[in-house]
C-alpha cells in the first residue's frame, strides 16, 4: 500500500518537475537572447513568480491551458494517445516519462532505505520521516537535473539549490541523530566546486558551464569523501566513453558539446549507493 501511495506521489512530483524543467530551461533560454526587454516585466503579476509556481501546465505548441482531466501525471497521456486534444500535436514522449521514473524512483528509494536496516532501527518517528522526504526530493532533484541537461542542456538552478539545500538539511538530520558532523562533507563540496571552476576557467567554459560548478557543489555536499572521487572518476570515465561513442558514430562531432551533468547524477548515484559495496568486493582503494 505505501509503495502505491509512494509510486502515485512520484508521478505527481515528476508531473511537477516537467515543469520545472520547460519552463527554466526556456526561461533561461529567453533571458540570454532578450535580456533588455524589461518593459514587459510590469505586464503581469505572474512573472515575478518563479517560474515553476506559475499556474497550471499548458501545451507546447498551441499553448492552451490543460484542463485538470489531461493534466493527470501518466493517464492523461494514455487516454490522449500521446497528442493534445486541441491542436493533436504530439505531446512529448518525455513527459510521461519523467513522470513513470519519478514514481519509480519513490518506490525504489523507500525500498531501499527499508531494506537497510540500520535505518529504520536508528531513524525512528520524525527523523525517519525527514529524512525519507530528504532522499525523496534529493532524487527528483537528480532527476530534473539529468533531464533538462540531456534535453536542453541546463541545469535548472531550482533543482540544483534546492538539492543543496536537501543537502544542508540532511547533515542536519544526520546529525541530530547520530551526533556526528563528517566534516569531509564541507571539504568536498568546496574541493568539487574549486576543481570545476578551474575547469571552468581553464578551458574558458567551452567544456564546462556554471551550472556544472554548482553541481560539483551539491555532489562533494551529498557524497563526502571519499565518494566524491569516485563519483567524479566515473562521470569522467563514462563522460569521455560515451562522447568516443558519438563522435565515432557521427551523432556528435568533435567540436560540439555535450552536457557533462548526467554523468555526475550518474557518479553520484553509483557512489552513494555501490561505493561501500566496491570498496569490499573490489578491492577498490583510494589513494
Ligand atoms: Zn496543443
Amino acid at each position: 500500500m505505501i509503495y502505491f501511495i509512494l509510486f502515485i506521489l512520484g508521478l505527481c512530483i515528476g508531473s511537477f518537475l516537467n515543469v520545472l524543467i520547460y519552463r527554466e530551461s526556456h526561461e533561461e533560454a529567453s533571458k540570454t537572447k532578450k535580456s533588455k526587454s524589461k518593459k514587459n516585466r510590469f505586464k503581469n503579476l505572474n512573472q515575478h513568480l518563479p517560474s515553476w509556481a506559475q499556474g497550471r501546465s499548458y501545451c507546447d505548441h498551441c499553448h492552451k491551458k490543460l484542463s485538470w482531466y489531461d493534466n493527470i501525471p501518466l493517464l492523461s497521456y494514455i487516454a490522449l494517445k500521446g497528442k493534445c486534444r486541441s491542436c493533436h500535436k504530439k505531446i512529448p514522449f518525455q513527459y510521461p516519462l519523467v513522470e513513470f521514473l519519478t514514481g519509480l524512483q519513490f518506490t525504489w528509494i523507500y525500498f531501499l532505505l527499508k531494506s537497510n536496516l540500520n535505518f529504520f532501527s536508528r531513524f525512528e518517528g520524525f527523523y525517519s520521516f525527514l529524512t525519507l522526504g530528504i532522499y525523496l526530493l534529493l532524487g527528483a532533484c537528480f532527476l530534473a537535473i539529468f533531464m533538462a541537461d540531456i534535453k536542453y542542456q541546463i541545469i535548472p538552478d531550482s533543482a540544483v539549490f534546492g538539492g543543496i539545500i536537501l543537502g544542508f538539511l540532511k547533515i542536519f538530520s544526520d546529525y541530530r541523530f547520530t551526533g556526528m558532523l563528517d566534516i569531509s562533507l564541507f571539504s568536498s563540496a568546496l574541493g568539487a566546486t574549486l576543481f570545476f571552476l578551474s575547469l571552468v576557467l581553464i578551458t574558458k567554459g567551452k567544456g564546462m558551464g556554471i551550472g556544472d560548478i554548482k553541481l560539483a557543489f551539491l555532489m562533494g555536499l551529498i557524497l563526502g569523501y571519499p565518494k566524491i572521487i569516485m563519483a567524479l572518476l566515473f562521470a569522467f570515465l563514462t563522460g569521455a566513453i560515451v562522447g568516443v561513442i558519438l563522435v565515432l558514430t557521427k551523432e556528435k562531432s568533435l567540436k560540439s558539446k555535450i552536457a557533462f551533468g548526467p554523468f555526475m547524477i550518474a557518479g553520484t548515484i553509483t557512489a552513494l549507493f555501490l561505493a561501500d559495496w566496491i570498496i569490499k568486493n573490489l578491492g577498490f582503494s583510494y589513494f
